[in-house]
């Protein structure tokens, strides 16, 4: 086990996130040994899924060889470009949201790849450096990003064009058995056979956890490699890599009666002990946790009862086997608490709470 670091410091004031890199490395190795010849990328765009891009990158790179990254912006790709410099120049980073006129500078001097979402894309990257790779993500249903297919025939005739990817996305991999899936990788294969020096991948993190019809040559490896299910429900092979924690502030004896928080919105039935943890929603837990979510204190399960405020939440310690005590800490997911579970409770999805962990979320790796 990856000894804490949590354990050598001083008591924590504020909340914290454990990224435990041991965890991202199996997930990692979950996704190779599901998708055998494909090549893993890693998606660290939004700054790793709000768990720090550059961190994520490098024990990838490091532990498990991976070798490319993608990111949505070229000034993701820039600093990730920085990050990863002393492991030279070998990482390709894509860029999703592909080349536009004023960030071409930032594509040349950073060696970053361009993912060209069409004709237009295509004809700036043709256009201002021929030969240069580039990969082309090509709509097949999604209806959101990529080349729709009216446009392939004209990028596939552009001069100048390398198309080295030809890459698409699910719609609905969320749902393994949607009839969706299958009729967007029949569309992929044909129009990939357009670009037959190219590499083809069309799984994100669900693709790469399905069958071996989706995995091709290369995944896209996003939140699975956070240990978040990419599906609808929780998928327990992943190794949770996150864990958010918040130090318990304060305790407070209720009479029955007494309310709690803003709104009074929860009313003690009987005498209760409340836990104050200094974690709210200027920290990325949703409102909606707000008497419907539960935290773990002590190993031990502890609801959240009344409103979720902007720097504290307050949980009901009552029933614990003992008494928390101040400093102790109350964990909201991680290992034994899926982080599913609390994206269901306040109606939103891991990537969501993941990405909306605030900046005074101190970001601490095992
Ligand atoms: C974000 C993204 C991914 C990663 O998706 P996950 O579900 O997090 O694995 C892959 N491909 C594209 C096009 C994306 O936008």
């Amino acid at each position: 086990m990856a000894t804490s670091s949590a354990s050598t410091r001083a008591p924590a004031a504020g909340p914290w996130v454990d990224i435990d890199r041991a965890a991202l490395c199996a997930n990692y190795r979950l996704a190779r040994a599901s998708a055998p010849g494909a090549e893993i990328a890693a998606v660290v765009k939004c700054d790793g899924y709000g768990l720090g891009a550059a961190e994520i990158a490098r024990a990838t790179a490091a532990r498990e060889g991976c070798r490319a990254f993608f990111v949505a912006y070229a000034h993701e790709g820039r600093a990730l470009r920085a990050a990863l410099a002393d492991r030279g120049r070998a990482a390709a980073i894509y860029v999703f949201n592909g080349p536009e006129p004023d960030a071409l500078g930032l594509f040349r001097d950073a060696d970053l790849t361009p993912v060209l979402n069409g004709a237009r894309q295509a004809a700036l990257w043709a256009g201002a450096f021929p030969g240069a790779p580039a990969a082309l993500h090509v709509d097949t249903g999604m209806n959101r990003l990529g080349a729709p297919m009216d446009e392939v025939a004209a990028v596939a005739a552009l001069e100048g064009l390398r198309i080295d990817l030809v890459m698409s996305h699910l719609a609905c991999s969320s749902t393994p058995s949607s009839p969706k899936n299958a009729a967007q990788r029949d569309l992929f294969v044909d129009v990939a056979g357009r670009f037959p020096d190219a590499r083809r991948s069309l799984a994100a993190s669900g693709g790469a956890l399905m069958d071996g019809r989706y995995h091709f040559d290369l995944v896209r490896l996003g939140v699975a490699l956070y240990g978040a299910s990419p599906f609808d429900e929780d998928e327990p092979r992943l190794a949770p890599a996150a864990a958010l924690k918040a130090p318990i502030i304060q305790l407070r004896r209720l009479q029955a009666g007494d309310t709690v928080g803003y709104g009074g919105t929860f009313a003690a039935a009987r005498p209760t002990l409340i836990a104050t943890a200094a974690l709210g929603y200027g920290d990325g837990l949703p409102r909606l946790a707000s008497n419907r979510a539960a935290a773990r204190v002590n190993g031990q399960r502890a609801a959240i009862v009344g409103r979720v405020s902007m720097d504290l939440v307050t949980l009901d310690v009552t029933d614990l086997d003992a008494p928390p005590r101040i400093g102790d800490t109350a964990m909201f997911f991680g290992p034994g608490l899926p982080i599913h579970d609390l994206a269901t409770a306040c109606e939103t999805i891991s990537y969501e709470l993941l990405t909306g962990l605030g900046g005074r979320v101190d970001r601490r790796y095992l």
